[in-house]
C-alpha cells in the first residue's frame, strides 16, 4: 500500500457537513460527485496532501443509509492508495481476510475500489483504491 488516499465520513446531511467542513478546514470543497452504482453523493475536501471525503446516501438501499441506522454519523473508512488493486486483493484474501466485493469496483474519483470486510480489520472499514489510467 502507498499511502492514506482519504478518509471518508459518513454524513446524515450533505449540504449541512459541507458547511461545518468547509468553516472548519477554512476552505471549500473542491468536488461533488453522485455515485449511482453505490447510491452515494460525495463531497472531497483536500488538506495540503490529504484528502477527506464526506459520504451520504441517496436512498434507503445504500450501504451509507444502513450504517447511519446503526451508528452516528461520522468516521466511516479510510482508503489506501495501491499500485495494483487486482494484486492486492488476490494477496490480502490468501492473508484470509475477506473481501466486501469480489471485483474491483467503480467509486468516486475515478477510481478502482474495493472494501475489506471490518470484521478482518479489527472494525476498521479499509477501502482499496487505485487510481484508473
Ligand atoms: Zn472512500
Amino acid at each position: 500500500m502507498k499511502k492514506i488516499e482519504h478518509i471518508g465520513i459518513a454524513v446524515e446531511d450533505m449540504a449541512k457537513a459541507e458547511k461545518i467542513f468547509s468553516t472548519i478546514f477554512g476552505k471549500n470543497a473542491y468536488k461533488w460527485e453522485e455515485v449511482i452504482s453505490e447510491s452515494v453523493k460525495t463531497t472531497f475536501f483536500k488538506i495540503g496532501e490529504s484528502k477527506i471525503e464526506l459520504v451520504s446516501a441517496t436512498n434507503t438501499e445504500s450501504p451509507i443509509a444502513k450504517f447511519l441506522e446503526k451508528n452516528r454519523e461520522g468516521m466511516h473508512h479510510i482508503a489506501f492508495a495501491v499500485e495494483d488493486i487486482e494484486k492486492e486483493m488476490e494477496r490480502l484474501k490468501k492473508e484470509g481476510i475477506r473481501l466486501l466485493n469480489d471485483n474491483p469496483k467503480t467509486g468516486a474519483d475515478n477510481k478502482l475500489i474495493c472494501f475489506l470486510h471490518p470484521k478482518d480489520t479489527a472494525g476498521v472499514l479499509i477501502e482499496l483504491c487505485q487510481g484508473k489510467a
